[in-house]
């Protein structure tokens, strides 16, 4: 199977077909081998419209969720940027390619080393992994340009605001269990936060000390 093709028409149908407009995540989604971050035998699927399962009841996100989370932090470049929940590493992989440096944050160990794996095989250098509660942030290299959190919190964990740089953009899914709205937070110069609803979404739901607590996930 010839992925490249496969990833000319994901990015197409379902990433820039639905408004997606910034070119540079359009790029680095047509460049990222997705395929390499699902097991074997879903390869197959790497490149549909859904998200797929990654082991440890986890999922990887729908390419089209990770662009538009991607594209709601507004990117520059030269960024530094939080990201909660490793998970398989592609929406790292994708983050890294667009900033100057990723934090990634996650709570299942074999996840984070296989991430790892993959990321460097790809020679992405810039990124720093840690196995941890990531609802508490990464306090010793805050501030950050952007944090992206790919769990579903019941609510808005403040030390994300409190790790946010002046302009700083925080996208988090917030609600229950089943179900959440992808909201966008940014943190002004006049000290507020804006707060702006994007979209519904679906995501495995973020567990730890200002998330979901482990017993009540089912
Ligand atoms: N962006 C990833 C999404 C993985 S699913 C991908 O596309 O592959 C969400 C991930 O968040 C899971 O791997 C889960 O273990 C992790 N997670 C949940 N709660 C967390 C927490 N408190 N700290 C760090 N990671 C967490």
């Amino acid at each position: 199977m010839d992925y490249s093709v496969a990833r000319r028409r994901m990015v197409d149908q379902q990433i820039s077909a639905r408004g997606i407009v910034d070119q540079r995540v359009l790029e680095v989604m047509l460049a990222i081998p997705r395929h390499l971050f699902v097991e074997v035998g879903l390869q197959g699927h790497a490149y549909g419209d859904a998200s797929l399962p990654i082991g440890e009841k986890q999922t990887i996100s729908q390419p089209y969720m990770v662009a538009a989370m991607t594209a709601a932090l507004e990117l520059q470049g030269d960024e530094r940027i939080l990201e909660i929940g490793t998970g398989s590493g592609y929406q790292t992989a994708v983050l890294s390619k667009l900033v100057k440096r990723v934090y990634s944050i996650e709570r299942i160990a074999v996840l984070a080393g296989r991430a790892r794996k993959i990321l460097d095989q790809l020679q992405l250098s810039n990124i720093n992994i840690k196995v941890a509660d990531g609802t508490v942030g990464w306090a010793d290299q805050a501030p950050f340009a952007g944090i992206l959190v790919a769990a579903g919190s019941p609510d808005v964990p403040t030390r994300y605001l409190e790790q946010l740089d002046i302009g700083g953009k925080l996208v988090l899914p917030v609600g229950d269990q089943d179900q959440q709205i992808l909201t966008r937070i940014t943190r002004q110069e006049d000290g507020r936060f804006k707060r702006e609803k994007l979209m519904g979404c679906r995501f495995v739901p973020l567990i730890g000390e200002q998330g979901w607590q482990l017993e009540t996930v089912s």
